[in-house]
């Protein structure tokens, strides 16, 4: 499989080189050539299979003969260690739960098979990599987690500083080892600005392997639409048409979920859920792509201005408005109503949603699902990494489960810094 740019201004390149480089040298995201459809016994017989064969059989079209099946599958078994259930909420509507790995955040499952790709490619390679990755909130744990002492490869995550929540900034900063992080006075943009920067700046690459473990990295992207698949095994017996809500931030999640789609995964429609950092609601209303600079909200994860990987979405429907418009829609939410949501879930199942899920719920009734639908909305984050704002809210206590109690006393180690030029020293230090 080769994978080109979506700026179409470098060469096509394999999956391992994609993984390795993360971003194109035209600045583009690297996109899969062809995706092929699974054969219709794939998801016919799907119950009879397992989740590492799941996985298998829907990522090997993107690996192609660069990762031995033997290995690969290593990999995913290593990887999907943990529960990815679909618990329901009401009548046609259930969450599909993605926090039940190590840092409790779904991006544990894509964190975690990027830095196992990156070893296998790595095995007979001295020199390290670096993963540079800005973080909104949960990357940079998940990722801290994923990495943390793999072999051959360094780890520097960017945060903005007072930003994320006290668990969020304790899982990266208290790791220690391969893991740096730096802790930026700015917000979610500026850290992602700077990366990017980084990526495309010479003098540092000319002597450092930087790649990135945002979702624009193929490896940390493309495995998450395993969820998608996992969840519609557990769902099809209801004969229903699923609609899929997915809380958004910089749409790599929902992308996947698209992806999976074109593998032939019946999906009826998909709704990207965000936070008052719409610049895609408003795409969607008048077509105009006016990105804006990130507003904090209780849903942080989600404080994204210029979704990066939204260009992949257009990809994904020929750059045709109006076929994704048939497809895909797009709300948004303010604080105070997801407030509201969260007390409505909590009022009347006593399920707990975090603030990121609550946006995803009300994606789905803002939708309006139709008598034979059936919606999902995805939990990407345990409420207790949103333990204030959710034990405030729904005035009650949240269990701290082991994940995140064994974080809790550790030392924050950071390195503050401000500007562009002080993440370049320290790059090239
Ligand atoms: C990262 C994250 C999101 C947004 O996912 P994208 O793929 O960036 O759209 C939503 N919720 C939580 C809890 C997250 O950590």
């Amino acid at each position: 499989m080769l994978y080109y740019s979506l700026h179409n201004n470098a060469p096509k390149v394999s999956f391992s080189e994609a993984v390795v480089k993360g971003l194109a040298p035209d600045k583009g995201l690297y996109f899969p050539e062809t995706i092929t459809p699974l054969p219709s016994s794939f998801f016919d017989t799907i119950e009879n299979l397992d989740p590492i064969e799941i996985g298998y059989q829907t990522i090997k079209q993107f690996i192609g003969d660069e990762i031995p099946e033997a290995v690969l599958k290593s990999i995913l078994k290593d990887v999907l260690s943990f529960d990815f259930p679909v618990v329901s909420i009401e009548k046609n509507i259930g969450t599909l739960e993605l926090f039940h790995g190590p840092t409790m955040a779904f991006k544990d499952v894509g964190a975690r098979f990027m830095a196992r790709c990156l070893e296998y490619f790595n095995e007979n390679n001295k020199n390290q990599v670096t993963v540079l990755v800005a973080t909104s909130g949960d990357t940079g744990g998940a990722v801290a987690q994923g990495f943390l002492g793999v072999r051959g490869v360094n780890v520097v995550i960017l945060y903005p500083s007072g930003k994320v929540s006290d668990i969020q900034e304790r899982q990266l900063t208290t790791l220690g080892k391969n893991i740096t992080a730096l802790e930026v006075d700015g917000v979610f943009d500026d850290c992602q600005d700077m990366v990017k920067k980084a990526f495309l700046d010479e003098s540092i690459t000319a002597h450092k392997q930087l790649t990135s473990a945002n979702s624009i990295n193929i490896a940390r992207w493309l495995p998450q639409l395993f969820y998608f698949v996992f969840a519609y095994k557990q769902l099809k017996n209801k004969k229903k048409d699923i609609v899929f809500s997915v809380p958004s931030g910089n749409f790599g999640n929902i992308c996947a979920g698209i992806v999976a789609n074109k593998l032939g995964l019946p999906v009826k429609h998909f709704v990207a859920a965000t936070n008052i950092n719409d610049t895609v609601v408003r795409y969607m209303e008048n077509s105009e792509y006016n990105p804006q600079p990130s507003k904090a909200t209780i849903s942080n994860a989600m404080d994204v201005g210029n979704p990066s990987n939204f260009i992949r979405i257009q990809q994904l429907f020929d750059n045709n408005f109006e076929s994704l418009k048939n497809r895909f829609s797009a709300f948004s939410f303010d604080d105070s109503t997801t407030k509201e949501a969260m007390k409505q879930i909590y009022e009347e199942t006593k399920y707990i949603a975090d603030p990121h899920g609550a946006v995803g719920y009300l994606g789905l009734k803002k939708y309006q699902l139709q008598e034979n639908e059936y919606g999902v909305f995805l939990e990407t984050a345990h409420p207790v990494k949103f333990l204030d704002i959710v034990e405030e809210t729904l005035n009650t206590t949240v269990e701290i489960p082991s994940q995140i109690k064994k974080v809790l006393n550790k030392e924050k180690v950071s390195l503050k810094i401000k500007d562009y030029q002080k993440l370049k020293e320290f790059l090239l230090k």
